[in-house]
């Protein structure tokens, strides 16, 4: 664990470039150089041909609610100032297969439901005690098309 726990490890090299990414305003995901195929979790080999290149890719920024969690307590206390939360598995749309987990944002609870159409914006991450923070990929609803 790092010591700017919870946050995540920017520096990682399997997801440094999708940080960097974020930091820049854009989604990034990896995509296979030999069958074109999106590969998420972005750690070679690609799952459907076995190619050893994986290339970062800005994605439109369109995705759908897969499925999700509301969060009440705070198992972690850095977690408890932003209770209740959502903790949401997004799907992207030029590949569903390809989902994500983040925070699901300026939704009411209780408007949440299976395939809403998503835009990601960035914001900030910041928890208690730890004076870093990230701008990390979030989802919040989309215009209805
Ligand atoms: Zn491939």
């Amino acid at each position: 664990m790092h010591s700017d726990f919870p946050l995540p490890d920017i520096d990682w090299e399997p997801t440094s470039e999708f940080w960097a990414g974020a930091a820049r305003g854009q989604l990034l995901i990896t995509r296979c150089d030999l069958c074109g195929r999106y590969v998420w979790y972005p750690e070679p080999p690609c799952r459907h041909c076995g190619g050893t290149r994986l290339s970062w890719t800005r994605m439109s920024g369109r995705w759908t609610l897969f499925s999700w969690c509301v969060l009440r307590h705070a198992w972690i206390p850095q977690f408890a100032e932003q209770l209740p939360f959502v903790s949401g598995l997004v799907a992207l749309d030029e590949d569903p297969a390809v989902r994500v987990v983040s925070y699901i944002v300026d939704c009411p609870i209780e408007s949440l439901r299976c395939d809403a159409p998503l835009r990601v914006v960035f914001r900030p991450l910041r928890y208690p005690g730890v004076a870093r923070e990230v701008i990390a990929p979030l989802f919040a609803p989309a215009a209805e098309p």
